[in-house]
């Protein structure tokens, strides 16, 4: 497990926008220098036991209520004649709102782990469960890995009994943590209903607790997300309080409204939320909050300076836990930036949502991945940047997909009228349809290599932006726009050339056998691959010898083979430390009828023991491998009266050998597969 992020920095929090100073807050505050001045008479081991305080806090707690003169009073009475169970959990929230708003972090992170060890004594088993949620939910949150928070919610869960409703918030609140931590939708569906039937005497009941009902409205959320049906249990209580003051009812209507594109009943619901926020609303729901409070706010059409000035506050709050956690809260402030660059109008906020779905990625955030594609995808499509716009919903889809939101898919997939996402390393799909995703492996590059070419394009637009901005000027520097052009003009040629590879690939894919020059053939491959490698640190060379010679094949087909070879050779070479990474593209002539290409690196090479598997179907060593790509690559060869083989590669590495007959056998039909 990672260790603790402990904030280095004395001072306190920003304030949260819309947060109101009160006077719950002023009690809180007097208890607070009231406790320092005590000089750590507190928290002491309980004498005696208060259920009714530990009830009422608990409540508070549960429902985001700051109850801060029942702390103030709570304390008073405990410096006079010792600590009660209550104490502990009155201290521990005092804890979070000093974490929160006051300065002192290092000392309310103290107090809060010592009222959590003092709640594992027995005298304190009625109110063990209640301290270590809070101290989960709303200190470690804030200050720890949420993989630290969340283990200590599992803990809590242990000192049963629990009521009802504080069964149903903890499952909110545990959902919503291992949301922010990656968790798996089906994973969430799965406990959250497993907790909301566990609570069937409310199910039926007419005054449904507002902890159940904002349980059951999760649930509803992650079944759209999911695609899959609500049961009418769920259905109902999840519409019973429907304006209850609660944040987290809020929270949840202003994610489903902004997913299905409601900003009016977004901007409403951010609205109720904003007012409903206290110094312990937990992070797991505050910071979803921050980033739908931006993507809703960051409308490009109509984005007024006092909404940009809210959008920037909730921004900054995002900022600054990222500061502190920079891999989950990193990610969500990522794609906050990307949002605010986008509602101001500029196209390097495509750049920025791209850092933030692959910063999301890498913190296993799959589902903030999927916002940042669809929001760039959005953004792309305003640009009309129609090369790069399908790559967009494709990884959008395919994010969604990973996460379990088959539903959201679908949804998108009819609004965007998009061909089915491809399917590459999905665990759950068919092998039939795996193998038929990967046949496509020319398509599905095209595609994502597509996506690089936003990079000129957009770099195109900010040099158009300079120049106008040159000329513009009262005295315009002509010297300068002519440099922005020039640059214009190299962009235009690369977007240019990787447009055309792409496009050359798939028109040909539908295409039967041809004549064409096989050097040429392998260097539009490669031209697709070139941003890849750079990316990986290949060191590529090509060894092309055949230049004029023109093979009669089916030439989508010998570009797939080129490309599953030198995929694997770059996947071979991603663990590769400490010797440079090469990939070495070969072809030359094999007496007067045939030709041989080579695809050789020095990554591990293939093991002996494997070395007569590898070109069997589905036959795989890699973590998210299909197994089909030399297995196809063989099945094409061979269609077309050739062979593949593998050769080790000296001193280390593997080189796949292809041979080909100048003139081939009756091309073979496009869908080629393994089986
Ligand atoms: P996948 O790449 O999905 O695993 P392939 O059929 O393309 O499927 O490859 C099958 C297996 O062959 C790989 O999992 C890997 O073990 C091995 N392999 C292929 N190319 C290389 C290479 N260049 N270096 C080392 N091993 C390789």
């Amino acid at each position: 497990m990672n260790s603790p992020i402990f904030p280095t920095r004395t001072r306190s929090t920003p304030r949260l926008p819309g947060a109101p100073t009160d006077l719950q807050e002023q009690a809180c505050h007097r208890a607070w220098l009231l406790l320092r001045s005590a000089g750590g008479r507190l928290p002491s081991a309980p004498r005696s036991s208060d259920p009714e305080l530990a009830r009422e806090l608990q409540d508070a707690f549960n429902a985001g209520r700051l109850p801060g003169a029942l702390i103030e009073a709570e304390l008073r009475r405990a410096l006079e004649d010792g600590s009660s169970d209550a104490t502990l959990l009155a201290l521990t929230l005092l804890a979070a709102v000093a974490l929160e708003r006051w300065h002192g972090a290092r000392r309310a992170l103290a107090l809060a782990h010592a009222c959590a060890e003092l709640a594992r004594l027995p005298e304190a088993r009625d109110v063990a469960g209640a301290v270590l949620r809070a101290h989960a939910a709303l200190v470690l949150a804030r200050v720890a890995p949420l993989r630290e928070a969340a283990l200590l919610q599992a803990e809590a869960c242990r000192f049963a009994p629990v009521r009802p409703s504080v069964m149903a918030r903890n499952a909110s609140l545990w959902t919503s943590l291992r949301l922010l931590g990656g968790a798996p939708l089906p994973e969430l569906l799965h406990y959250a209903e497993a907790v909301h039937q566990a609570a069937p005497r409310y199910q039926e009941a007419d005054d449904i607790p507002v902890a159940v009902s904002q349980l059951a409205g999760r649930i509803s959320l992650y079944h759209y997300l999911a695609g899959s049906a609500i049961d009418a249990p769920v259905a109902r209580s999840a519409l019973a309080p429907i304006d209850a003051p609660h944040f987290g009812c809020w929270l949840t209507r202003l994610q489903v409204a902004y997913l299905r594109g409601n900003t009016a009943v977004a901007r409403s619901a951010l609205e109720a939320s904003a007012g409903l926020l206290t110094p312990l609303t937990p992070p797991c729901e505050l910071l979803p909050y921050h980033l739908f409070a931006v993507l809703t706010l960051a409308q490009p059409d109509g984005t007024t300076p006092a909404l940009r000035s809210r959008l920037r506050g909730h921004r900054r709050v995002l900022q600054e836990w990222a500061e502190r956690s920079p891999g989950h809260a990193g990610a969500l402030a990522e794609l906050a930036r990307a949002a605010e660059q986008d509602a101001a109008g500029g196209a390097r906020a495509l750049a920025t949502y791209e850092q933030a779905a692959s910063r999301a990625r890498g913190a296993q955030l799959t589902w903030v991945a999927a916002l940042a594609w669809e929001r760039a995808a959005a953004l792309c499509s305003r640009l009309e940047l129609q090369a790069a716009l399908p790559a967009y919903r494709r990884l959008a889809l395919d994010a969604w997909r990973d996460w379990g939101a088959h539903g959201r898919v679908r949804e998108l997939m009819q609004a965007w009228d998009a061909q089915p996402p491809a399917h590459r390393g999905a665990q759950d799909e068919p092998a039939e349809e795996r193998r038929a995703a990967r046949a496509d492996t020319v398509g599905e590059l095209g595609v994502a290599i597509a996506h690089e070419v936003n990079q000129p394009l957009a770099a195109i637009l900010l040099h158009a932006a300079a120049a106008r901005r040159w000329l513009r000027r009262a005295q315009p520097d002509a010297g300068r726009a002519l440099e922005a052009l020039e640059q214009i003009t190299a962009c235009g040629r690369q977007a240019g050339d990787i447009v055309r590879s792409v496009r050359g690939l798939a028109r040909r894919q539908t295409e039967d056998v041809s004549t064409f020059p096989i050097d040429a053939a392998l260097l539009e491959v490669v031209q697709l691959l070139r941003a890849l490698m750079q990316r990986q640190g290949v060191q590529f060379e090509s060894r092309l010898q055949l230049p004029g010679v023109r093979l009669h094949a089916n030439r989508a087909q010998v570009q797939q083979i080129a490309m599953n070879l030198l995929l694997n050779a770059v996947e071979a070479l991603g663990d590769v430390r400490g010797r440079a990474r090469r990939i070495v593209l070969a072809s030359e002539p094999v007496g007067a009828a045939q030709v041989e290409l080579r695809v050789t690196d020095n990554g591990p090479g293939v093991p002996a023991a494997e070395q007569a598997r590898i070109f069997d179907a589905l036959y795989s060593t890699k973590p998210h491998g299909t197994g089909v790509g030399l297995s196809i690559s063989r099945a094409i060869a061979e269609a077309h009266g050739g062979r593949i083989e593998l050769v080790p590669a000296a001193p280390c590495g593997a080189t796949f050998r292809v041979v080909l007959p100048l003139r081939c056998a009756p091309a073979l039909p496009t869908d080629t597969n393994a089986s």
